[in-house]
């Protein structure tokens, strides 16, 4: 599933393709939808904006379209009137006079105002999402709040109503980079460790979206690109590299199951103490 990082990135994409620009035609596949095709025909989009693993389209006149692409969704910009060759469904198309915006597969989709969106069980219980400027100082100040401080790194970094946005590969890789094992909870840690963690955080999922999926910083990248390493192995520290060597430290990297969701580890860069 796309995490912050890739649905931001995505917002991108659509934002420069159909942004501030009025569609000549729309097209929705669920038929409770289809009234919308006509009201918001020539109404300009003004912002395209990712919420956690959501995604908001706001036209004029307070019409918004929600999408949440769970597994399989998936948005391509096309030339207007242009398709992809794809054996998905289209499940909706926002064609400007130059640009087609079309999204296929997505399980969720629905259309709303201010106030609903604003209730919208998924969006309204988002906690603070890492791309949209949120200081470390108030992740610290959340880690160390009494609904968060007793739970697990490994069940708090799946939780949307912590950090918006953070997925199974960042769990992971934000929990290294902090050298944190992912069965500590934040009561267990220092403040320095607790601020450590909120830097790991920000600069992990930054680094993701500003890259396109790497984790790791630039010159770790670069050495292990000139040592003949393939992209799967100098993209993250320890994601999807169990039996490999950290890149680090050296010790084979473990891979186990916590909150029901893959995750790696390196015992010795991320101990556990009581
Ligand atoms: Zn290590």
């Amino acid at each position: 599933m796309p995490e912050g990082p890739e649905v931001h990135r995505e917002a991108d994409k659509i934002r420069n393709a159909i942004g501030e620009q009025s569609p000549i035609y729309l097209y929705f596949y669920h038929d409770h939808l289809k009234p919308f095709e006509r009201d918001l025909t020539g109404k300009q989009v003004q912002n395209v904006e990712a919420y956690g693993k959501g995604l908001v389209i706001s036209f004029e006149e307070d019409f918004h379209i929600y999408s949440h692409n769970q597994l399989y969704g998936k948005w391509f910009i096309k030339p207007a009137g242009e398709y992809p060759k794809t054996n998905r469904e289209l499940r909706l198309e926002i064609r400007t006079d130059r640009n087609s915006a079309l999204l296929y597969s997505a399980s969720e989709i629905d259309v709303m105002d201010s106030v609903s969106l604003h209730e919208h069980p998924y969006l309204s219980k988002l906690g603070p999402d890492l791309l949209k400027g949120v200081d470390p100082e108030t992740i610290a100040e959340r880690s160390l709040d009494d609904q968060f401080r007793r739970k697990s790194f490994a069940s708090l970094l799946l939780d949307q109503g912590f950090l918006s946005g953070v997925g199974n590969y960042l769990r992971t890789e934000i929990l290294y980079d902090a050298r944190i094992h992912p069965k500590m909870r934040p009561m267990d840690l220092s403040d320095e460790a607790v601020d450590k963690f909120s830097k790991s955080a920000l600069t992990i999922t930054g680094r993701s979206y500003q890259t396109g999926g790497l984790t790791t910083p630039d010159d770790l990248a670069i050495k292990l690109k000139s040592e003949g390493k393939m992209r799967r192995d100098y993209r993250h520290f320890l994601f999807g590299r169990d039996g490999k060597p950290c890149h680090i430290c050296g010790e084979n990297i473990q891979k186990t199951r916590m909150s029901g969701r893959r995750i790696y580890i390196c015992d010795s860069c991320q101990k556990q103490y009581d």
